[in-house]
């Protein structure tokens, strides 16, 4: 069997950056930026008021009380160049620009608010509720680098340094296709020996959450031509596929049969529990990367969170590599088949009084007991060489 990290190590191989694209700022949401972006002016870019009030030389208002004349308004948005003479006020608004010849803002609070002339109770020292030129960036800082995930913030610095475009790596178009003859859709009667086809409104879930598109093609039944005609129609907006089901050893597995025979996707056995089917390869004249998961909900959950979601990160320009873990004391014995590294659904519980995390194993560990993974938020990882850890023993988790 093939060690699961060495299955990853391949996928990783064979799956690169999505080529850039330039979009409209309001488009970026989720996308990864693709170039460095620096500011072409300093921010602020001119010295202005941080508050309303007066705009003042520190110096006449040294010794207060002090009532002064006040010489007309600037507010934000002026742009004619004012000065102010000694012993002069002008009043000012919050991002208005400082006048020539005012080094400090005394705020309204401190005044008597008067428009022609104003009494000030309380000193300002130089430098008062004046936001500088430039200190939040200087001109030709980069405020954001390559390789960052495009949250509303980076849209509004990307918006505040003037972009109207950026380019980005796009997210990831994912295809989730289902394969079952049992399979019903949901808000559907069940038929018999039928179930409700839960994986691919669940592996598209993971896919959006993993910043990618996910489009659920629906499920097809166990007919690999009707699986090959319905990958084909999808593979025009496709940048990847996920396919659930027919992998396996039995007959009746659609995926295998209809794949197989292209010889551009591998189907192995992958040394882990759950998953162990796994295919790999690429597809269409475009060469789509496929990932053949197989149909057991909790397999094909365990397969996405190990294979697909690194991968969907290498193809946004993400660093990639296995899901990070967490060390935690198990909370009850636990056994695993020799030879596999199992993933256990578990609850991981937080430190509270610096005892150190603990990770209790859900009931339920059968591959298709999808109600058991849902109670759970982490997987417990049972090295290949173990068969069973006592309770209390250290083990990594993957929290969820
Ligand atoms: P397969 O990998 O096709 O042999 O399926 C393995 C098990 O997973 C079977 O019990 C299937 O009924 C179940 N299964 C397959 N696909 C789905 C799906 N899309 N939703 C829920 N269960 C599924
Ligand atoms: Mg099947």
């Amino acid at each position: 069997m093939k060690p699961v990290d060495r299955h990853l190590a391949d996928i990783l191989a064979a799956v690169g950056p999505l080529a850039p694209l330039e979009v409209e700022v309001e488009a970026a949401l989720g996308a990864v930026l693709a170039e460095d972006v620096a500011s072409p002016v300093p921010l602020p870019p001119f010295d202005n008021s941080a508050m309303d009030g007066y705009a003042v030389r520190a110096r006449d208002v040294a010794a207060v009380p002090v009532t002064l004349p006040v010489i007309g308004d600037v507010a934000a948005g002026d742009g004619g160049l004012n000065a102010l003479g000694p012993g002069l006020v002008t009043r000012i608004m919050t991002g208005a620009p400082l006048p020539a010849g005012a080094d400090a803002v005394v705020p309204v609070e401190w005044t008597d608010g008067g428009t022609a002339r104003v009494r000030i109770d309380r000193p300002a020292p130089p430098g008062n509720a004046i936001r500088r030129a430039g200190e939040d960036v200087r001109a030709g800082d980069v405020v954001l680098r390559e390789g960052t995930r495009i949250g509303p913030a980076q849209i509004g610095i990307l918006a505040g340094v003037g972009r109207r475009r950026v380019l980005v790596r796009p997210r990831p178009r994912v295809v989730v296709l289902s394969t079952g003859a049992e399979l019903s859709e949901p808000g559907t009667p069940l038929g018999a020996g039928h179930i409700w086809e839960s994986n691919s409104f669940m592996l598209v879930a993971a896919v959006r959450e993993a910043g990618a598109e996910g489009f659920r093609a629906g499920s097809v039944t166990d007919d690999p031509k009707e699986f090959m005609d319905t990958l084909d129609a999808q593979l025009l907006r496709a940048d990847a596929v996920i396919t659930s089901g027919g992998v396996s050893m039995g007959a009746y597995e659609p995926v295998k049969e209809a794949l197989s025979p292209l010889g551009t996707v591998t189907f192995e056995k992958v040394a882990m529990q759950p998953g162990m089917p796994q295919g790999f390869g690429v597809v269409g004249p475009d060469r789509v990367p496929i990932f053949t998961l197989p149909g057991n909900p909790v397999s094909s959950f365990v397969s996405f969170v190990l294979f697909v979601k690194p991968a969907l990160r290498a193809m946004q320009g993400l660093p990639a590599g296995p899901p990070a873990t967490v060390r935690a004391a198990v909370t009850a014995p636990v056994r695993s088949p020799a030879g596999k590294r199992s993933y256990l659904r578990a609850v991981l519980s937080r430190d509270t009084e610096g005892t150190g995390e603990t990770v209790a194993p859900v009931t339920g560990q059968g591959s298709h007991q999808l109600a058991a993974l849902a109670a759970a938020n982490a997987l417990i990882v049972v090295p290949e060489d173990e068969t069973s850890l006592p309770e209390g023993a250290e083990v990594e988790v993957i929290p969820l």
